[in-house]
């Protein structure tokens, strides 16, 4: 007897997984042609360590105050020293919209969950404002986790 093989149905996660990586290389060129002073990161407020986080609270995100508690902290050394416009810390969608606006960016990195940053993309398309996305290492509500060694390597991206 002859037995058919269905597809593989994609999760919805690889489908944010291809589609982000596959926007990531499309635009890691131009990316890498915008000065860093002219990028900013979005990093989701998820990742501080509420136990003991200082951040300020600006309304629609936070800054850092570097207290060492979680690894933001080394993601805002960093991106100083490196000279990025600003580092945002957000609390949702609606308020990195406002902040795009207003600071009028051309290039971000952004740091979500794939389906944030399937979102993004979407969201960022007709724009001029060239997106790399970093995938969170671990999602969820609280105490998510990223990696610092492809953090770097994608802020550092310059030609
Ligand atoms: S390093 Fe920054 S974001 Fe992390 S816990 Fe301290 S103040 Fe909060």
């Amino acid at each position: 007897m002859k037995v058919c093989k269905l597809p593989a149905v994609k999760s919805k996660e690889d489908v944010y997984k291809s589609f982000t990586y596959k926007q990531n290389n499309l635009q890691s060129e131009k990316f890498a042609l915008v000065p860093f002073n002219k990028r900013i990161v979005f990093a989701p407020h998820c990742i501080r360590n509420i136990a003991i986080c200082v951040a300020i609270d600006k309304g629609g995100y936070y800054t850092c105050t570097e207290c060492g508690g979680c690894k933001i902290n080394i993601l805002s050394k960093l991106i100083k020293q490196l000279n990025y416009k600003t580092l945002y810390i957000v609390k949702g969608g609606r308020s990195m919209e406002k902040i795009v606006k207003e600071e009028k960016p051309e290039a971000i990195v952004g740091i979500a969950c794939f389906f944030e940053g399937d979102q993004a993309f979407k969201l960022l398309k007709d724009t001029h404002i060239v997106l790399q996305f970093i995938p969170l290492t671990k999602d969820g509500c609280t105490a998510t986790d990223i990696d610092l060694t492809e953090v770097e390597r994608v802020l550092k991206q310059i030609n």
